[in-house]
């Protein structure tokens, strides 16, 4: 097979991933008695070239989610051009976060006040930024997010921080446990959280594995990585 042969049929393959996934996610939604346009499909990119993004770009994808900040900073630059909004997903180390903010539109993993302190001192001009509090539903306490009990102060201490826009929250499912009931908790935690913010009413929920059992507890932001672009190349 030629290489332009070779890349047809890699793009012809990503298409059909792509419209597959998000039948899928419509007929979730319908189950679920919900409007499939309240929910975005964000598809994680990492460890792909920047070349897959630019790919994904051109079939329709606007939003991109990464999970580590020096490969969202590179693909982000190389690709500024591009219209698209990056999601970091990923564990933001606290001396990071300049470079976190200058890169990312929406930010799902604050899950400490000090994150949060930095990635508002890292603000310029009046620009805001888009953020989540990752809630942790696992026992493992070393596992990212912030203990579902202390969510709400999280989301609190956020709403003080005037570069900060609060959405909503972010969970990855347990491995050990039905993604349904983890997912169940999550609700109520993001619940309890719009007492407090009316307006954060974003739930980003639901990978490859679990993301119909999201979008019946009320996920409106999906990351959806491997089903979409295929087995992630070997690294880390
Ligand atoms: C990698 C990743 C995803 C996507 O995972 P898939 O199983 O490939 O869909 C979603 N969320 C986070 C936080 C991730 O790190």
């Amino acid at each position: 097979m030629t290489d332009e042969a070779a890349e047809a049929r890699q793009q012809s393959g990503l298409a059909a991933r792509l419209s597959a996934i998000d039948e899928r996610i419509a007929d979730a939604a319908r189950r679920a008695d919900r409007d499939p346009a309240e929910i975005t499909r964000i598809v994680v990119t990492k460890f792909h070239p920047a070349s897959l993004v630019t790919e994904l770009q051109a079939l329709g994808v606007r939003e991109v989610g990464e999970n580590r900040q020096q490969e969202l900073s590179a693909k982000q630059a190389e690709l500024a051009a591009l219209d698209l909004r990056w999601h970091f997903i990923g564990q933001g180390q606290t001396n990071k976060a300049a470079a976190i903010r200058r890169s990312a539109d929406v930010v799902h993993s604050v899950d400490r006040s000090r994150l949060a302190d930095a990635l508002h001192r890292a603000a310029v001009d009046d620009g805001l930024l888009d953020v989540l509090v990752q809630v942790n539903l696992t026992d493992d306490a070393g596992r990212g997010g912030v203990a579902p009990a202390e969510a709400r102060a999280l989301a609190e201490h956020v709403l003080t921080l005037p570069s900060l826009r609060l959405r909503g929250v972010m969970a990855v499912a347990p491995l050990d446990e039905e993604p349904a009931s983890a997912f169940a908790r999550l609700r109520d935690i993001a619940e309890e959280i719009r007492t407090v913010e009316p307006s954060a009413t974003w739930i980003s929920a639901g990978m490859t594995g679990d993301f119909v059992e999201a979008v019946a507890a009320g996920a409106t932001h999906l990351r959806i990585g491997s089903a979409i672009t295929g087995p992630r190349p070997d690294r880390g």
